[in-house]
């Protein structure tokens, strides 16, 4: 059914810090994507976690993608303006006897971290309900990533029962980013792999919410010469300091692309990406860079 839908990809980053690498990557093969499936590529500013939020975060990111040619085909929408529709998400869940109020804390949790199902049934005396989990399902979740290929996945033994709304009010990352893909009618979801073992919780939650789930396609990690993964926590460069277009040939490089040395141009580079872009190149290795 999703391929019938017209394409419509994204771009999401949380503001938490500049533009690193890693982010530009995403957002470089997300809009390709939308540009070669001529559809449209949105921008959302994932903004529900104020304790990691850094002041101008946001703007300074939507500027950066500007600096680099990449304008949203719709206004940038802001997650945090969305809580009311991730509310009645979680409602219906609970409606449907999907989703239950738990009393747990860190602390009761194993080792593992996989959620035992303590209050699945209800929440043990003694306690009171912290946050609301969703229910997994029993059936293994099958994912289909066009970079990383077919894996199978039994969130009952992965994780358990997530945790759909936080012990401190705040709406989880999992919910929030299913319900506003659903919202903004995403076909495809472009993201760095370090997100690959989020999407068979996703996945289940669109299943849940009985909507067309998105093709999933992960982007090789970029990782620095330790090895270690790009992030606005380890010292990442902002790419907002570097030449625009040595950071996009770049980019297209991790990407599996190697556009002439000749190309100097933000221009001419993106004319030959969107005439060389092909997704099949996309390695699954980390690119060190
Ligand atoms: N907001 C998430 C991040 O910056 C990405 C969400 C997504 O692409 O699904 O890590």
């Amino acid at each position: 059914m999703q391929n019938k839908r017209a394409y419509r990809g994204r771009f999401a980053p949380s503001p938490t810090g500049p533009l690193h690498f890693g982010s530009l990557a995403a957002a470089v093969a997300s809009y390709l994507q939308a540009r070669v499936n001529r559809g449209r590529w949105l921008v959302r500013i994932e903004d529900i976690d104020p304790p990691r939020e850094v002041p101008g975060a946001a703007g300074r990111q939507v500027e950066t993608l500007a600096e680099f040619g990449m304008v949203p085909d719709a206004p940038v929408a802001y997650q945090s303006r969305s809580r009311s529709l991730h509310e009645r998400a979680i409602d219906r869940l609970r409606a449907a006897g999907l989703a239950y109020d738990c009393g747990c804390s860190r602390r009761d949790l194993p080792p593992s971290g996989v959620y035992p199902g303590t209050c699945r049934a209800g929440i043990p005396a003694g306690k009171s309900a912290r946050s609301i989990r969703f229910r997994v399902p029993e059936t293994p979740v099958e994912l289909a990533d066009r970079v990383f290929g077919a894996s199978l996945h039994r969130l009952e033994a992965d994780c358990g029962d997530f945790v759909i709304r936080r012990a401190d009010g705040l709406i989880a990352y999992q919910l929030a980013v299913v319900v506003d893909d659903i919202e903004a009618g995403i076909t495809e979801v472009v993201r760095g792999s370090d997100l690959l073992d989020s999407s068979p919780r996703q996945q289940a939650l669109y299943k849940a919410m009985q909507a067309p789930v998105p093709r999933w396609m992960h982007l090789p990690l970029i990782v620095d010469r330790t090895g270690a993964k790009l992030s606005k926590s380890t010292h990442a460069d902002p790419v907002e300091k570097n030449a625009p277009a040595a950071a996009l040939a770049l980019a297209l490089r991790a990407l599996g692309h190697r556009p002439p040395a000749g190309l100097r141009g933000l221009e001419s580079l993106w004319k030959w990406a969107l005439v060389n872009w092909d997704p099949a190149r996309i390695p699954r290795d980390p690119f060190e860079l």
